[in-house]
């Protein structure tokens, strides 16, 4: 490898594994170009459609939106935050490198299950794990019934390592957790998941099959609260996607409320039955617009919580959701205080952040 010129290098570090790293969002492939969401600037607002091209065949990437381009190491570098050469360290760690120009095979990551499977994964998994008593006061807290505590499915993350090598030891033998986010294998080949501080927060679909785990944590971490059930770092690991959580929603729906907290979205859905979408650790508003576009919606109200990190909520509100406003959407914040807070009619706008015609 040191014998090889960096430049050369450089041109072969597959742009799709890179991509799938990265868990850009590819829309299209066609012949040896794949067109993804850009990770710097969005998407067109009007067209929707993906600018980011990836090359295959040189391992280039372009937008042809904000203008950023080059190869494959510096999209990886750019969007990690990192300089050239750690990003090319680490791809050839994860073994992104290949000579031959040949299509991308070699992932070090699986590709995620059907829906069907990790719905019943996820189910034998939490059925052999229990809620402690301090995180189901705290659902309580939020207002929440036992009934919905129970059929939430929420449980506490192990934190023995001994029990969550035992509990994957009688999991992997009835079924194959490669494929299914957040599990993964020791080096001795046996299966395992990591310890987090919180609770898992289970995210269903429309049809009440479970997509993904989310997790509640304790205390923040990196200015979060919640984080993904995801080991896409890890040997035999798979990456865990972003999934929303959706109520009642048809094409008549006028007015929408959106939070980016899954428990708070599970209290909306209990008591108000509204229109709702949840998220978590949104980068764009791309999801929710492909969800909202066959519908009349034309209000849409974010709900949050404080105390929270403001600096989250200044990056969703202009980042992801300032998208909306041009788009003739009208977009409010409503923040309240408490879950408690939340029963109220009239729960405290915070500020309108604009009104389109
Ligand atoms: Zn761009």
């Amino acid at each position: 490898m040191q014998n090889l010129d960096y430049i050369e290098v450089q041109k072969h570090i597959n742009i799709l594994n890179v991509a799938f790293h990265l868990c850009l969002e590819i829309v299209e492939t066609k012949g040896q170009e794949a067109k993804a969401i850009c990770p710097f600037c969005g998407y067109n607002k009007n067209t929707k459609i993906p600018t980011l091209s990836l090359n295959i065949n040189n391992n280039k990437y372009c937008c042809s939106r904000c203008g950023k381009g080059g190869y494959s190491v510096g999209l990886y570098a750019k969007v990690k935050g990192i300089d050239s050469k750690k990003a090319y360290k680490k791809l050839l760690e994860r073994e992104c490198f290949s000579l031959d120009r040949s299509k991308i095979q070699i992932s070090p990551i699986n590709l995620l299950a059907d829906i069907e499977i990790r719905d019943k994964v996820y189910r034998a998994f939490l059925n052999m794990i229990g809620l402690e008593r301090t995180h189901r006061s705290y659902l309580r807290n939020t207002g929440m019934l036992n009934s919905t505590i129970n059929n939430g499915l929420y449980r506490s993350v192990p934190k023995k390592e001994i029990k969550r090598r035992l509990i994957c030891k009688a999991l992997s033998r009835e079924y194959n957790l490669a494929g299914i986010p957040g599990f993964y294998q020791e080096p001795d080949f046996k299966w395992t998941f990591a310890r987090s501080n919180g609770f898992f927060v289970p995210v269903f679909d429309e049809n009440g099959y479970i997509q993904g785990l989310s997790i509640h944590l304790d205390k923040t971490f990196n200015n979060n609260l919640d984080i993904w059930f995801s080991s896409k770092d890890k040997i035999n690991g798979t990456a865990a996607r972003s999934y929303i959580m959706k109520n009642n929603i048809n094409e008549k729906t006028t007015d929408l409320i959106i939070t980016d907290n899954f428990i708070l979205g599970t209290l909306i859905k209990a008591t108000r039955n509204e229109p709702m979408i949840a998220f978590q650790n949104i980068t764009n508003s791309y999801v929710m617009l492909k969800e909202i576009e066959k519908t009349d919606i034309k209000n849409i109200t974010f709900v949050y919580r404080v105390p929270y990190s403001n600096e989250n909520i200044d990056y969703i509100t202009r980042r992801v959701f300032s998208d909306l406003i041009p788009l003739g959407y009208n977009f409010n914040l409503k923040c309240i205080n408490n879950y408690k807070n939340f029963f109220d009619e009239n729960f405290n706008v915070h500020y309108a952040v604009g009104k389109a015609a």
